[in-house]
């Protein structure tokens, strides 16, 4: 496959020539080398954007639509090899990556069909004096920053959203998975999307190449999906040129258990709210709060489950929970289980980062976990569930509020009253009730607090790539 930059089109090297590796989580081996996108290269990339972006503009929404929508059929066709490329470049277990190309892909179906339904406003002033007219304009050229743990789904979010709504862009992928973002590059250039129009820059120094584009005045938006402190970092980067972003940031979610739950469907939510992408998403579950009647069934069940489960390399199809995507990531998840066992809490299963090659910890379940242990308060990002007993509704959401993040809580009752209630009252951008899973790109995907700015996916994810541009009319 092709490892060079993708830039108006062509597939180019490094200005500077260099290059840098890819590595395998299971094995810590070298798999590729990919060009290494530098200062000089970014501002190549938004040029480029630059210069596709009238023509882009002026496509017709149903012919932008169908370049989306042959990108949706390009995916599936090929979802096979990309799920072993995510697999192999990310960990993560195959049966993860196949869920995840289709997620991914709908984004382009999704975002194909918003692209014909645009729509503005038209009203009269309350004077009578003349109408008000709203149209809504692509916002110009985009740079679009993603994270390594859904290396397609979080590109295609952002990429499908921003064609339908005419606007060109440069995307920066994580570091430690460039491939998948340089393979839907090509996957979108055969499926009629014009040079120029999407340009992926892969960097080791992604702080000095975001930096340059943010500072370039061509670029008029800049959608970002990381961690809250490099979060900070771009919003202040943007400020600047007061550009236009949007943010999907941390999270740390509560996953709130009531004694009048279904247990069995709590556990099974359990296993895909904590598991899905061996724990490696905003979205996982970072706290178990269960009200004390069933505190102990719950974790004898959970931690039977968690225990059951096959580790591996993520590119074998026995593989269930593949490693970590690399050294730092295992070491923060062991760092965090160890203070957390230091602070008084029991491992009912796992809890030890097992000798070998590859960046592997295993299903892990806590108890006793205190009240200030910093796993409460950090994203695990890895498969670690902490759990925590509560009595009573207000205390329940005194403890799923106690953090700086917003982005998804999960609650579980067999009353719906009073999910809704507490569904309410959780200060988060989503909530799943009886549900372990909420991603779905027909919805509005985002959180509040320090989770971030905006929404991707559902109509509010188109409208995060326009302009509203009022026009005062007498006639
Ligand atoms: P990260 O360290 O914040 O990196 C995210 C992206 O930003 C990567 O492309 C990274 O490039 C780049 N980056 C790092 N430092 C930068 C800087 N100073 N200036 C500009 N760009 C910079 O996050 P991550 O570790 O890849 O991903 C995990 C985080 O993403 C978690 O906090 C998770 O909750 C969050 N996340 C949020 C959502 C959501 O929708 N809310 C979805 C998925 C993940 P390099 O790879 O080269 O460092």
């Amino acid at each position: 496959m092709e490892t060079d930059l993708f830039i108006a089109g062509k597939w180019v090297p490094a200005s500077s020539g260099s290059r840098f590796d890819v590595l395998d989580p299971a094995t810590g081996d070298t798999i590729a080398s990919v060009a290494d996108g530098g200062e000089a290269d970014a501002i190549a990339a938004v040029e480029a954007a630059a210069a596709a972006g009238p023509g882009w503009a002026a496509t017709s929404p149903r012919a932008r639509s169908e370049v989306l929508r042959r990108a949706f059929t390009l995916m599936t066709e090929r979802a096979a090899d990309l799920a072993k490329l995510i697999s192999l470049e990310n960990g993560k277990a195959l049966t993860d990556a196949k869920g995840e190309v289709t997620y991914a892909a709908e984004f382009f179906r999704w975002f194909a069909e918003e692209a014909v339904r645009g729509e503005g406003a038209i009203a009269t002033a309350p004077s009578g004096a003349n109408r008000i007219l709203v149209v809504r304009q692509p916002v110009g050229v985009c740079v679009l920053v993603t994270p390594w743990n859904f290396p397609a789904a979080m590109a295609t979010r952002k990429i499908g959203p921003a064609l339908a709504a005419g606007c060109t862009v440069i995307l920066k992928p994580a570091s430690d998975t460039p491939l998948t973002a340089l393979a839907m590059a090509a996957l979108l250039a055969e499926a009629g999307v014009p040079d120029g129009v999407v340009n992926v820059l892969p960097s080791r120094s992604s702080g000095r190449v975001v930096s340059a584009m943010l500072r370039d005045s061509r670029v008029r938006k800049l959608s970002f999906t990381g961690s809250t402190e490099v979060g900070r970092i771009l919003l202040a980067q943007a400020a600047e040129n007061v550009v236009n972003t949007s943010m999907e940031l941390g999270g740390n979610a509560p996953f709130v258990v009531f004694a009048d739950a279904d247990l069995d469907a709590a556990i099974e939510g359990a296993m895909i709210a904590k598991m899905r992408n061996g724990g490696e998403a905003c979205t996982a579950a970072n706290r178990f709060f269960v009200e004390s009647g069933v505190a102990g069934e719950f974790a004898r069940r959970l931690a039977q489950r968690m225990s059951e489960l096959v580790v591996g390399p993520g590119t074998d199809e026995r593989t269930q929970v593949g490693p970590l995507v690399n050294e730092d990531t295992v070491a923060k998840v062991d760092g965090l289980v160890r203070g957390a066992l230091d602070g008084g809490a029991s491992a009912v299963t796992g809890g030890s980062r097992p000798a070998g090659p590859g960046f592997y910890y295993p299903p892990t379940v806590l108890t006793g976990v205190a009240a200030d242990a910093p796993i409460l308060r950090e994203e695990i990002f890895g498969p670690v569930a902490p759990i925590v007993t509560f009595t009573g509704e207000d205390e329940a959401v005194r403890l799923a509020n106690d953090t700086e993040y917003g982005l998804v809580a999960y609650v579980y009752t067999r009353d719906l009253a009073r999910g809704l209630r507490v569904s309410e009252a959780i200060e988060a951008g989503m909530v799943g009730i009886n549900r372990g899973l909420v991603s779905d790109p027909a919805a509005p995907f985002g959180g509040v607090k320090q989770s971030g700015i905006g929404r991707e996916g559902g109509h509010e994810g188109l409208l995060e790539y326009l302009e509203s541009k009022y026009i005062a009319v007498n006639w």
